[in-house]
């Protein structure tokens, strides 16, 4: 490091500078009065040698240990008494260029800190403005139709059932959304245990097309099995939430599946620890743009269409939820036009 580079100057280069410069002005004035290079030597030495001397203790004293009294403030915010020894005896062994960077490391720690903070209260803002922005759609819709009706629509025999029946369709949104909500913040608080036990997952996905079948039937769409993956594989896991995970996806695939389509679930023994799961549907598609951010709170990729169907924008948060309190992993692959693969991942069971 260069003497004059004031930026990281350190005190004993602050003071060898002073110390030369005194000096030699000192000699060079001995130097013209006594025409004498032996005591114009003797007084640059001594010259340097006081000046060197008092200047680094000056700089140590007033200003280095001040920094330091700074530095151990700053840690000693959390220490314990045993730290507190340690920063109090070995601390001051410590040069002053150390002690800078161990600063430097703490404000960037802190700075690291306040983004997450930072982050976190974004994230805060923006659930809360989703979350009026989507209880606000069926309000609104409820009240509509209510007043309607007080207004005198009741007594038309032609509108008032529709009438009510829209209503009613409100509150049930209102209170899928309720649920979901409810679900979703029982996951985070991570107070729900996982209750695992060892079952044959494709039995439990025939559970979920059993359910659905009325669903499926309107839109004519088939629920099946990929051909050569029936073979029963054990799984160990939260059985219930497992089904959930699946409720959620083939719900969707019903959903947004076109008519006259096929939902087909696959069920594969990847090593001899995980398998993996995947449901898949011939529909629509999900375009590459929306794909990072489809497993958020209340995305949709298509927002006027998803909520014409009804959902609630937060299926796929909770099968992210779930599968990710497993330990395990779940992902999407999807083409416009081709269709949709939602697949996670599970601990193998043994019978
Ligand atoms: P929603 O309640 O809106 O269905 P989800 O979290 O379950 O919320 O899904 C988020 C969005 O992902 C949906 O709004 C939809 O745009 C898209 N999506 C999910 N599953 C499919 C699918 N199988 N095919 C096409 N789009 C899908």
């Amino acid at each position: 490091m260069s003497v004059l580079n004031t930026k990281n100057v350190s005190p004993r280069s602050l003071s060898l500078l002073t110390a030369i410069a005194v000096g030699v002005a000192n000699a060079a004035m001995v130097f013209f009065i006594t025409f004498s290079a032996r005591i114009s030597l003797i007084v640059l030495g001594v010259t340097f040698a006081v000046i060197y001397a008092v200047y680094y203790y000056t700089l140590q004293r007033f200003i280095y240990r001040k920094i330091k009294l700074i530095y151990k403030f700053i840690y000693q915010t959390k220490a314990t008494k045993r730290e507190e020894y340690f920063y109090e005896n070995v601390l001051p062994q410590k040069s002053i260029d150390e002690v800078s960077k161990d600063v430097e490391q703490w404000a960037a720690q802190k700075r690291n800190e306040i983004e997450i903070l930072q982050a976190n209260e974004q994230f805060r803002k923006e659930f809360l403005m989703n979350l009026a922005h989507e209880l606000r759609t069926p309000i609104f819709s409820v009240q509509g139709y209510v007043d309607t009706l007080l207004g005198g629509a009741i007594d038309d025999a032609e509108v008032n059932k529709k009438f009510l029946t829209n209503a009613s369709k409100g509150i049930d949104r209102l209170v899928r959304l309720v649920d979901d909500l409810g679900e979703i913040s029982k996951l985070e608080s991570g107070r729900i245990p996982l209750i695992q036990e060892t079952f044959v997952i494709q039995d439990l996905i025939k559970d979920v097309y059993e359910e659905f079948s009325l669903k499926a039937h309107e839109k004519f769409i088939t629920l099946s099995l990929k051909k050569g993956t029936e073979r029963p594989i054990l799984v160990h896991a939260d059985k219930q939430k497992i089904k959930q995970v699946i409720v959620n996806l083939v719900e969707n695939a019903i959903k947004y599946g076109n008519e006259n389509g096929s939902v087909i679930a696959g069920c594969y023994e990847m090593d001899e620890k995980n398998v993996y799961v995947e449901v898949s549907d011939d529909g629509p598609g999900i375009s590459e743009e929306h794909l990072p951010r489809i497993f958020e709170r209340f995305y949709r990729a298509d927002r006027s269409r998803a909520r014409a169907i009804g959902g609630t924008g937060l299926g796929l948060a909770i099968v992210k939820h779930i599968v990710e309190a497993h330990g395990q992993t779940v992902n999407v692959r999807s083409k416009v036009g081709v269709g949709s693969s939602f697949g996670f991942t599970l601990d193998r069971g043994t019978a």
